[in-house]
Parts: C-alpha cells; sequence; structure tokens
C-alpha cells in the first residue's frame, strides 16, 4: 500500500479540470455541450514561428541547452523587455523555463522557507496557493473587492503584511477578472512593497491581450527600485498562441533567479529546445498575428458583454484585457433556486449543457468564469442558453 507524501495529499484537484472532463464526458456521449472552460487562446501558432521551429530540427538542434535557456531565446527576451518597457536586463537576471507555471513554481521553491506568507490577492489563478503550499509556505488569501474592480488597495496589502511575509503575486491583466492595475495602482502598491521589503511577484502572461484602449504597465517599469524589488514572470503561451510550447521565463534579481536555474539544472533542465527557437521567431519576427489575435479578442468581447450582463441576476464588470468573463452570479443561483454558485454551475452543465468554471476554485464564491477563446458563434449560443436557463427557472 503506497502512502503519499504529505505537501501532495494537501493539493485540491484543479476545479477547471474537473468540469472540463465531465463536459468532455458528456460529448464523448453525444450531448451538444458549449465548452467555455478554455484556458487557451483558439488560434494556431502563426505559421513563422511553426517554420523556425522546424526549421532547428532539421539543423539539427535536437540537443540539451543551457539549463536557464539558450543565450539567443534570453537575448530576444531582453530586447522584448526593451521594445515593450524600456526595461534593461542582462542574462543573468533572465531564466527560460518550461512554461510561466514552472517559472512560478521554480521561484516558489527557491523563495519560501516553511512558514513563509505570500500575499495573493483574490480572485486568484488557481495555482498560485497550491505552488506556494507545495514550496512549504502560506497562501495569505486578501479579497479584491467587487466595488474595487477585484483588486487589492495599498491599505489591504498593508494590514495583511506580517514578519512573515516574503512576497506578494500581482497579476495583471488578471486570469480569471481581465482587470488591470492602472500604474498609480502599481506605484502605491509597490511603495509599501519597498518599504517593508516584499518582493513582487508580477505574473505578465496576459500583457499583450488588452483591449479598448486600456494598456499594461509592467510595475518594474515604474521606477529602478521597484524593477529591483519585483520578479516579472512572462512567456509566449496566450501572446503567441503557443501554450503547447511550454515557453515562459522569469526576470529579476540574479541571485533568484541564479538559484532558479540551478534548480532547474536538476528538475527539469531546458525547456524544449525546439520550442526555444519557436519562442525566438515568435519575439523577433512579426509582430502582426499577434495584434491580429488581440483584435479577435476584443471584438468577441464587445459582441458578447452586454448580453451576458443582460441575463437576470448577471453582474459583470467589463474585462479590459486576458480572454476571460467573471460575472458575479449570486442573485442568478439565488434566483433560480440553488442553494450555491456551484450547484448553479452543475446545473447549467446539466440542464442548459453549457460549461463554466465555478468562482469557487479562483477564491470568489460568488462568481463564474466564461472564457471567450471559443468561436463567436459558439459564445452566443451558450449565452442563449444560459438566459434561457434563467429565466425558465425563475
Ligand atoms: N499565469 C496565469 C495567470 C495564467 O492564467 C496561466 C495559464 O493559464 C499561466 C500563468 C501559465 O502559463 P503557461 O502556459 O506559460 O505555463
Amino acid at each position: 500500500k503506497v502512502s503519499l507524501a504529505k505537501r501532495v495529499s494537501a493539493l485540491t484537484p484543479s476545479t477547471t479540470l474537473a468540469i472540463t472532463a465531465k463536459a468532455k464526458e458528456m460529448k464523448a456521449q453525444g450531448i451538444d455541450v458549449i465548452g467555455l472552460g478554455a484556458g487557451e487562446p483558439d488560434f494556431n501558432t502563426p505559421k513563422h514561428i511553426i517554420q523556425a521551429a522546424y526549421d532547428s530540427l532539421i539543423e539539427g538542434h535536437t540537443k540539451y541547452t543551457p539549463s536557464g535557456g539558450t543565450a539567443q531565446l534570453k537575448e530576444a527576451v531582453i530586447s522584448k523587455f526593451k521594445q515593450d518597457q524600456n526595461l534593461t536586463y542582462k542574462p543573468a537576471e533572465i531564466i527560460v523555463t518550461s512554461g510561466a507555471k514552472h517559472a512560478l513554481y521554480t521561484l516558489f521553491q527557491v523563495l519560501l522557507d516553511d512558514g513563509d506568507e505570500v500575499i495573493i490577492p483574490t480572485p486568484y489563478w488557481v495555482s498560485y496557493p497550491e505552488q506556494v503550499k507545495l514550496a512549504g509556505g502560506n497562501p495569505v488569501i486578501v479579497e479584491g473587492k467587487q466595488e474595487n474592480s477585484y483588486k487589492i488597495t495599498p491599505e489591504q496589502l498593508s494590514e495583511s503584511i506580517t514578519e512573515r511575509t516574503k512576497a506578494v503575486i500581482i497579476n495583471s491583466p488578471s486570469n480569471p477578472t481581465g482587470m488591470i492595475y492602472s500604474a498609480e495602482e502599481l506605484k502605491a502598491i509597490g511603495q509599501i512593497c519597498l518599504e517593508k521589503n516584499i518582493l513582487i511577484v508580477s505574473d505578465e502572461i496576459y500583457e499583450k491581450l488588452v483591449y479598448d484602449g486600456n494598456t499594461h504597465t509592467s510595475i518594474a517599469e515604474i521606477s529602478e527600485e521597484l524593477k529591483e524589488q519585483t520578479i516579472v514572470i512572462n512567456g509566449v503561451s496566450k501572446s503567441h498562441s503557443m501554450t503547447g510550447w511550454r515557453i515562459g521565463y522569469a526576470a529579476g534579481n540574479e541571485t533568484v533567479i541564479k538559484a532558479m536555474t540551478n534548480l532547474a539544472s536538476h528538475s527539469t533542465s531546458n525547456p524544449t529546445t525546439t520550442s526555444q527557437y519557436g519562442a525566438v521567431a515568435a519575439y523577433m519576427g512579426d509582430q502582426q498575428p499577434v495584434e491580429d489575435m488581440r483584435k479577435s479578442f476584443e471584438e468577441r468581447l464587445n459582441i458578447v458583454f452586454e448580453k451576458l450582463n443582460n441575463i437576470p441576476g448577471f453582474d459583470c464588470i467589463k474585462p479590459q484585457g486576458a480572454f476571460y468573463l467573471f460575472p458575479n452570479v449570486k442573485e442568478a443561483a439565488r434566483i433560480t433556486g440553488y442553494d450555491s454558485v456551484d450547484l448553479f454551475v452543475q446545473a447549467l452543465l446539466e440542464d442548459a449543457k453549457v460549461a463554466v468554471i465555478p468562482g469557487s476554485g479562483f477564491g470568489s464564491e460568488d462568481n463564474i468564469r466564461l472564457s471567450y477563446a471559443t468561436s463567436l458563434e459558439s459564445m452566443e449560443q451558450a449565452i442563449e442558453r444560459i438566459h434561457e436557463f434563467v429565466v425558465k427557472k425563475s
């Protein structure tokens, strides 16, 4: 009989995956389910990236690379930072990882001792608390309130800091809310982090997906001091529709990056060589496909947003970025006779045949997440189904 380590038995299974699995099972039975659970762009990777990866294989680049990524990709990442944020990094301040997720995982492993605290604002990306716990840390959950567009205030941050606080995670644009922290908000949060010497983990994976004239600011570009206080996490998964390629990176303090590279050398070794060649092409090549994908998401958002908000009991703040809608549906659950949003979500799947993700997995019991990384037609049909379901049941 196998007994598992305590640290994995405490892992919470992903709610996202559970509902997606059930939707898949229903589809396999021939049931017409519309899935709005997707966490990845629905476009193929731009052709020139695929070509560059293919060429690299034919040219024989099929071996290990340095654990922290090729010099060429680090240079491409450095030039991206220079161009987009006017930030200057040295190669020793960059590590390329197997996706942004693994950059975060490795970061918490090298940063945290048992009992160290990491402040995580709600609604949060599902993996943050689990990754912190896996590193022996304690997630300190701080509520980003709806009235503050699901963002935490500097006062809330101050109140949550203890002598064990090591870091705070800022995810802007946010998964699941699509909200963006403004430069002023970041400055105020950054000031506290500087005063209390709290490391800022800035997850900027949705940086390129911003809409309606909204812009992304990296907290690292606000001042030199803040750049030194921040580890930026980013990657090509969402910007270049390369989720399956598994290329992300972290940028910041050389000592932290060196420790991460050391750990990577004993765990993953380098991220897939072929994918690194693809990522170089992603950053050094034509950026038009990135803009084209952004425009498609923006168009979808602007078509479906009002329709979603018109469903009785749905209360949604218009997302500024990423590709998710995160309405508060507490009232919709109440008027349709469900005691919780989780039960409402189950009924949506079984009755309306629409799969959405319950907000409980993101630390927000009253919300659901719908992804618009799917065709406009499916999205509109799904919203119609939800609307009819709510009307029928109330
Ligand atoms: N951070 C956030 C907020 C995400 O939503 C995701 C992916 O869903 C990631 C990081 C991980 O990205 P990657 O696919 O590069 O590991």
